[in-house]
C-alpha cells in the first residue's frame, strides 16, 4: 500500500517519555529507541503493526506533513498513569538525491531522533496485520530481521515467551547488521534477546557485513548456510513459519541464498510459493 493511501484521519498526541541512542557513539548507525505515552486509552496495538508519525511541515516539495511509518518494538504496556506506551527503534537516515548528488536527512528519522523527553507529537494507526502466532506451540519459527528491522521480533519473541509461554517448536532468529556496532539490540552493552536464551527452544545468530566500513551487503550466506542442514529441515516441516523484516533489498539477497541452500531457483520459487499459499510466509519490508 502507498503512503498516502493510510488513513490519516484520526490522530493521537503521544507525549516522548525517553529517547536514547541504543547504538554506541563510535557506531556509524544512529538508532535511538524512543518511548511514548498516548494520549488516549483507546489506541491498541499488537507486534508487527507499525504507527504513522506525522512531520509538521511545511516541506519543500509542498506538502504540509510528512508522513512515516514505524513498527512497535514491544509487546503493549501501559503507562502509570494508565495510558498505552508505545516503544519504537529509528534509525537517522540521510540519502544522496540521484540527480544532484546532494546529501539530505530523512525528515521523519532526523524528526523523532532530534525529540526531547516531554515532546509531543501526532501520530496515527495502528497499521498492517499483527504478526500472526501459530495456533499449535508446536510450530517452528524463522525470523529474519535485518537493521531496523530487528525491531518488530523484539516485541514478538516476548509475545511468544512472556505472553503466550511454554512455546515448543524451534524459534530461530538471524540478525543481520553490518557491523557488531549495529546489533543495537544483541551485543556486549545490551542484549534483549538473552532473556530468552534459557529456553529450550529459541536461538539466535547475528550475521554480519564481511567489511564493515564498506557499502557491502551482509553475509547472509555464511549465516544460514553454517546453518542449512536445520533450516532446510525446518523448511521442509509444513509447521514451520517464516517471518521477515527490514530493508526490502533482504528479499533478493534471501531468494538468492535459500535458492543456493536448496538446490536451485525453482525449487526455491516453488517453495516459497508454497510457504506463501500456506500462509506461512510472512514480509513486514520497507
Ligand atoms: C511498515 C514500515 C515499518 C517501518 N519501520 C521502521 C522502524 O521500525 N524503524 C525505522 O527506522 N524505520 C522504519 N521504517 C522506515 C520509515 O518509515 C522511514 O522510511 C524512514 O525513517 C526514513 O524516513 P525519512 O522521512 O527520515 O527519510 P526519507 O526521505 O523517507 O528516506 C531517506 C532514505 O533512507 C532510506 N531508509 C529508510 N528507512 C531506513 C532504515 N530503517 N534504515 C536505513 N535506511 C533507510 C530510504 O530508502 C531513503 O533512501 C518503516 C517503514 C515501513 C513502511
Amino acid at each position: 500500500m502507498k503512503l498516502d493511501d493510510y488513513d490519516k484521519q484520526e490522530r493521537f498526541d503521544a507525549r516522548v517519555l525517553s529517547s536514547v541512542r541504543i547504538t554506541p557513539e563510535d557506531a556509524d548507525a544512529e538508532v535511538r529507541e524512543i518511548v511514548f505515552e498516548v494520549n488516549r486509552p483507546d489506541f491498541d496495538y499488537q507486534p508487527g503493526q507499525s504507527i504513522g508519525v506525522l512531520t509538521p511541515g511545511p516541506h519543500e516539495l509542498g506538502h504540509d506533513e510528512h508522513f512515516r511509518l514505524y513498527s512497535v518494538a514491544d509487546t503493549p504496556a501501559l503507562t502509570e498513569g494508565g495510558n498505552p506506551q508505545i516503544t519504537i527503534a529509528v534509525r537517522r537516515v540521510s540519502y544522496i538525491d540521484d540527480y544532484s548528488g546532494e546529501r539530505f536527512a530523512g525528515i521523519s528519522s532526523n524528526y523523532l531522533c532530534d525529540l526531547k523527553d516531554g515532546d509531543s507529537i501526532s501520530i496515527t494507526g495502528p497499521y498492517g496485520y499483527a504478526f500472526e502466532v501459530p495456533e499449535d506451540k508446536d510450530a517452528n519459527l524463522v525470523l529474519i530481521g535485518s537493521g531496523t528491522g530487528i525491531a518488530p521480533f523484539r516485541a514478538f519473541i516476548k509475545h511468544i515467551y512472556r505472553d503466550i509461554g511454554n512455546w515448543r517448536g524451534k524459534v530461530r532468529l538471524f540478525y543481520g547488521a553490518h557491523s557488531g556496532l549495529e546489533h543495537f539490540y544483541m551485543n556486549d552493552h545490551r542484549d534483549d534477546f538473552a532473556l530468552y536464551y534459557d529456553e529450550d527452544t529459541f536461538e539466535a545468530f547475528k550475521a554480519l557485513s564481511p567489511r564493515p566500513n564498506w557499502a557491502d551487503p551482509i553475509a547472509w550466506d555464511y549465516c544460514l548456510e553454517e546453518r542449512s542442514t536445520e533450516i532446510i529441515e525446518m523448511l521442509d516441516d509444513p509447521n514451520t513459519y517464516v517471518y521477515l523484516a527490514g530493508l526490502e533489498d533482504i528479499r533478493d539477497e534471501l531468494d538468492r541464498v535459500f535458492a543456493q541452500m536448496i538446490g536451485s531457483e525453482r525449487r526455491w520459487a516453488r517453495r516459497r510459493a508454497e510457504l506463501v499459499a500456506g500462509g506461512r510466509w510472512t514480509e513486514l519490508l520497507y
